[in-house]
């Protein structure tokens, strides 16, 4: 048995047999394809309909243009997007699409959650300019799927990777959005509770019915969780007289506890930091939260996420300035020492079940599009009576709260890592991501090249010393992207007394700046290491 594989140069013939199943779920099987022009995955759908077949057509012509950057196997993926179809006896069955290699590419989930980002073993923490350097890349790249009139309508973190070197992301699950070819929509046929805008759950419209709005608010929940150390935007204290739990429904009620008056039914978690981010970060989640049929657009945030990391308005931690994960919005508290005061004595929350996706039974149809009128969006949800807790729901509390607390206590027994990393975002495009540079000791680079810092009152320097030099400078120039000058003054004074006006060799230097350097594994060693004293 053969498959008939259409590549964007070329069409192959490969032996079902010959492939390796990567995986298998509700609409097919997942496999990995090798070829001499790089690595692709093959999806076969279980049943392959002919809306299904339309679709993958429309969306192979209608290909984003930076859905894929860069060449072969070291080209970075930003969309899943189907490249071609794939077809047995002569029957269209399923596409292939670029491969996301998973120990490339891990989920957003792991940048979102602090009790993921601690079990992840190679995933260095995510500090506050690493999390605005993935949010500014994820809606660049949603940004350039909705120029095209392309939406993601099933978002969820879950549907998002992220290249935890250069923290591009990358869009997964591209066979579900809804696709526009030619004047024809082809719709979505899922989404995914916790993410659906509240206008669609008002409405109960399916997800065929969503467009721009959909990928705007759901976008904006995440962006919310992952600068809020994975706490959802409806998340919050609700009064004894609100007798819902589901998020969706707290969504529909329109309980949102973070905007700027207080809500009648329901007040802020005590572990927000939401009142440590800049006025202009929280207008723009208030619009989207309190006014979702204006939720900022994709070009809105990265104007805005842009804004901030270009103007450097970050900066270290007052209490812990060498604690490279303690990083601030400028003028505003540090929302890591905020958080980890706040969960003392409490245990970091365990993340509830991933949420699914949603797929209604009927498959929508393509349809001319259109401009049909907006839904209506009320919040006219009745407010029902006080709530009482069942036994099977104290036990169940209980049984929490006690696994909460022996996680706690293991959590609380673990070795801090020494060292201070700080993994602050390039603002240049960076280069691709190494594979094996994740498990490489970070020290090595440091004990393998002999390296010390030079004395003040020293003349010349001597190779150990240009090299502290030469890597000091690498570490102010990276620095400079992200804290302000002013933090930056007592180290910088220190190079220039230290290195500048030396007598050095300067054959040496050149050899450590362009071969040692040239490295992304010390680089990365050198934006990691809070002092190289
Ligand atoms: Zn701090």
């Amino acid at each position: 048995m053969s498959l008939e594989i259409d590549l964007p140069n070329a069409s192959i013939r490969v032996k079902v047999s010959d492939l390796e199943k990567v995986g298998a779920g509700g609409e097919g099987s997942v496999y990995l394809l090798r070829h001499q022009s790089g690595t692709f995955a093959i999806k076969r759908y279980h049943q392959p309909s002919q809306e299904r077949i339309q679709k993958l057509e429309a969306a192979i012509a209608a290909r984003p243009v930076n859905a894929v950057f860069g060449e072969g196997d070291d080209a970075i993926v930003q969309m899943a997007w189907p490249l071609g179809l794939v077809r047995e006896h002569g029957e269209s069955l399923g596409f292939v699409m670029p491969y996301v290699d998973s120990k490339k590419a891990m989920e957003l989930d792991y940048f979102i959650s602090p009790v993921l980002a601690k079990d992840a073993r190679h995933l260095e923490k995510p500090n506050l300019a690493v999390r605005l350097q993935i949010a500014q890349n994820l809606c660049s790249v949603v940004n350039s799927l909705h120029e095209v009139g392309h939406y993601f309508i099933d978002f969820k973190p879950q549907n998002i990777k992220v290249y935890p070197r250069s923290l591009h992301v990358c869009l997964i699950d591209c066979d579900s959005f809804s696709v526009t070819h030619n004047g024809v929509r082809y719709p979505a046929s899922a989404y995914s509770p916790q993410f659906i805008n509240p206008i669609a759950l008002v409405n109960d419209q399916p997800p065929s019915a969503l467009g721009e709005e959909q990928d705007n608010w759901a976008i904006a929940v995440a962006l919310f969780m992952l600068l809020n150390f994975d706490l959802h935007p409806y998340d919050g204290r609700a009064s004894p007289s609100v007798t819902v739990t589901a998020v969706d429904d707290f969504v529909k009620m329109g309980l949102y506890a973070y905007g700027p008056r207080p809500h009648p039914l329901v007040t802020p978690k005590p572990a927000s930091v939401h009142n440590l981010w800049p006025s202009e970060l929280r207008a723009l989640f208030d619009r989207a939260f309190t006014d979702p049929q204006r939720a900022p657009t994709m070009s809105e945030w990265v104007q805005y996420l842009q804004s901030i990391l270009q103007n450097k308005l970050i900066a270290r931690c007052d209490s812990k300035p060498n604690a490279v994960d303690h990083l601030r919005f400028l003028g505003n508290g540090c929302m890591q020492c905020a958080f980890e005061s706040r969960q003392k004595p409490r245990a970091i929350k365990q993340r509830p079940a991933k949420p699914r996706s949603v797929e209604p039974p009927a498959a929508p149809k393509p349809s001319p599009v259109t401009n049909s009128s907006k839904p209506s969006f009320p919040y006219n949800v009745p407010i029902p009576a006080q709530r009482k807790m069942s036994g099977e729901a104290k036990a169940f509390w209980g049984l929490l709260i006690f696994f909460l607390i022996v996680f706690f206590i293991n959590s609380q027994q673990e070795t801090p890592d020494p060292r201070q990393i700080v993994n602050v975002a390039p603002s240049t495009p960076p280069s691709p991501p190494t594979p094996q540079a994740d498990s490489a000791p970070r020290t090595s680079y440091f004990y393998s090249y002999p390296i010390r810092k030079p004395k003040s009152s020293g003349v010349s320097l001597v190779t150990e010393e240009i090299r502290w030099c030469a890597y000091q400078d690498y570490r102010i120039s990276y620095l400079k992207l992200t804290v302000s000058d002013n933090l930056l003054k007592d180290i910088r004074e220190e190079f220039n007394s230290l290195c500048v006006n030396k007598k050095l060799m300067s054959d040496v230097r050149e050899t450590i700046e362009t071969v040692e350097l040239a490295n992304p594994g010390l680089q990365q060693a050198l934006k990691g290491v809070a002092n190289l004293d």
